[in-house]
């Protein structure tokens, strides 16, 4: 039979028998009644390490946490049970069971607190940690004065249920907070039970303390077994399915984890005014902790925060360049050129500085791939492109891109037409004097053709245009024999009915 059937099984009799026995009140009930409650906590464990057993590797911690929180609740209960033996009225408060009551609550507030993956989570896991466990030793050395002083005084027994109370709902808020912020499908199953596990522990606790106040009966007892059963049956269930679908939006979270510190950092600064007048100086020692604790935090966050601020606007920058450059060549892609080709043609349209497109394209570049292989064909590219590149940098206002497969286009803005020759023709060369062989190129080596057209005194409407003008005077130095640049000419058009330009939108 599944678990998860089989855990109410078990725990409906067994509260049954324990209200039975409550109601009875045979002799040693209490005495009884902590039997059951241990039994209770026994099957609530035992369904605990099974879970603890079948957690990915990373949520083990925090389970054993939880683990270790029922161990130290049994501790507590068994010490209860010692007494009762010797004391059949029951103790109100007995000291040494507040102990392991103080321990469970740190170990669940460490349970929360506790972050498995990121550096900077590491560091504030381990504050919160040291937090946690000043609080809860604080409260504890307070607690431990108070029940001292109570044997005098009967109503410190009521101002020692509203500790235990605003302890229970300070591990209750830091784990609810914790829930909220958690992400991951598996961790939040796991912050979920704790959830409702520790809003368990400060609801019976406390139904049962103001009872137990103002009954005789023993009747209240039985709120002590529920918190168990209840996690008892969270635990068997193989997933909290009502939980599955969330996620915290992103607004929840944020709120919730820069709560979350505070609420560690007010929770000392609260104990330390009940410091403040027996042990003035452990209160401002715990006043300064609380708050500079925050502090601590906060800067780490907030420093953090900005090394990844920093780190995106890197990486912005880097894809913004990558959008715009050929990962074969290094040269800027088609939209890198028109990006340029914008501004230049803003500017010179302004300006009225001419400005001129050439259109390079390797010769016979198929030949050459199907002679040498498309993986030489690609570091004749490279090789071309680098070429292209350095002997471009040494004129001003010269861009070169890989227009599209073994096509240039080179924007030259300001220059004349004489310059503009100039340039290209030095282009050509430095592909030529590359002197990469080619068998079945039209030389012996690999070169290239290019086309220009030039814009000046506004007779272009557009760069578009300019561009298409410098594609039919590329087919025209390929016409002409290859491994030389033409200007172009109106009466091109006529002659070669732009088959560059097409093949190239295709
Ligand atoms: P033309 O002299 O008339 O320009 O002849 P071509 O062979 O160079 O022209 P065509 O347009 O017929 O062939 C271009 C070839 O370029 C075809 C394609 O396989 C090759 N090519 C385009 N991009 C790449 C690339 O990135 N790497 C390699 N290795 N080859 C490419
Ligand atoms: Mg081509
Ligand atoms: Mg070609």
């Amino acid at each position: 039979m599944k678990m998860q059937n089989w855990a109410p099984r078990f725990y409906v009799p067994l509260l049954a028998v324990h209200v039975a026995i409550l109601i009875a009140e045979p002799a040693r009930v209490l005495t009884w009644s902590y039997v059951l409650v241990l039994a209770c906590l026994a099957f609530t464990l035992f369904l605990g390490w099974r879970r603890l057993r079948f957690s990915v590797t990373h949520n083990r911690p925090t389970w054993a946490l939880l683990l270790l929180a029922l161990l130290t609740q049994a501790a507590a209960f068994v010490l209860l049970f010692i007494d009762s033996l010797k004391n059949p009225q029951g103790t109100l408060v007995a000291f040494d069971p507040t102990f392991y009551f103080c321990l469970n609550s740190l170990i669940l507030t460490l349970a929360a607190a506790y972050r498995a993956v990121g550096s900077l989570q590491r560091w504030t896991s381990l504050i919160d940690a040291i937090l946690a466990g000043i609080i809860a030793l604080l409260f504890y050395v307070f607690l431990r004065k108070i029940i001292g002083d109570s044997a005098t005084n009967p109503d410190l027994g009521r101002f020692v249920m509203w500790m235990f109370d605003a302890m229970s709902l300070f591990v209750a808020t830091f784990v609810t907070l914790r829930f909220v912020t958690t992400k991951r499908a598996d961790e939040r199953r796991f912050y979920f039970v704790l959830l409702m596990f520790s809003w368990a522990e400060l609801a019976f606790p406390a139904i049962h303390n103001r009872f137990v106040l103002s009954s005789e009966s023993y009747v209240p007892e039985i709120f002590l077994d529920l918190p168990f059963v209840a996690l008892g049956i969270l635990l068997s269930q193989r997933r909290t399915v009502w939980f599955r679908g969330y996620r915290p939006a992103a607004r929840t979270r944020i709120v919730a984890e820069s709560v979350s510190p505070f609420v560690l950092s007010i929770a000392l600064c609260i104990i330390a005014f009940g410091y403040l007048q027996r042990a003035p100086i452990i209160a401002i020692g715990a006043l300064v902790l609380g708050i500079a604790s925050y502090a601590i935090r906060v800067a780490l966050v907030l420093g953090r925060h900005l090394a990844l601020e920093d780190e995106l606007k890197g990486m912005h920058r880097d894809l913004q360049q990558a959008a715009i450059h050929d990962d074969l060549t290094g040269l800027l892609n088609r939209r890198g050129f028109y990006r340029i080709l914008k501004r230049d043609w803003e500017m010179a349209m302004a300006a009225k500085t001419p400005l001129t497109i050439a259109m390079m394209d390797i010769d016979s570049f198929k030949a050459y791939n199907d002679t040498y292989g498309h993986l030489a064909g690609n570091q004749c590219l490279a090789a071309t492109s680098a070429a292209l590149k350095t002997t471009a940098s040494a004129f001003e206002g010269v861009t070169v891109a890989r227009y599209g497969g073994e096509e240039f286009a080179v924007l030259l803005a300001g220059c004349d037409r004489a310059t503009a020759e100039h340039v290209l023709q030095r282009l050509r060369l430095s592909i030529e004097a590359l002197q990469i062989p080619h068998s079945q190129g039209t030389h012996r080596f690999v070169t290239a053709s290019a086309g220009l057209a030039t814009s000046t005194d506004g007779n272009y409407a557009s760069g578009e245009k300019l561009l298409g003008d410098a594609d039919i005077a590329l087919y025209a130095a390929k016409r002409a024999g290859r491994n030389c640049i033409r200007w172009f000419a109106p009466d091109m058009v006529a002659r070669e009915p732009g088959k560059y330009r097409r093949s190239r939108d295709q």
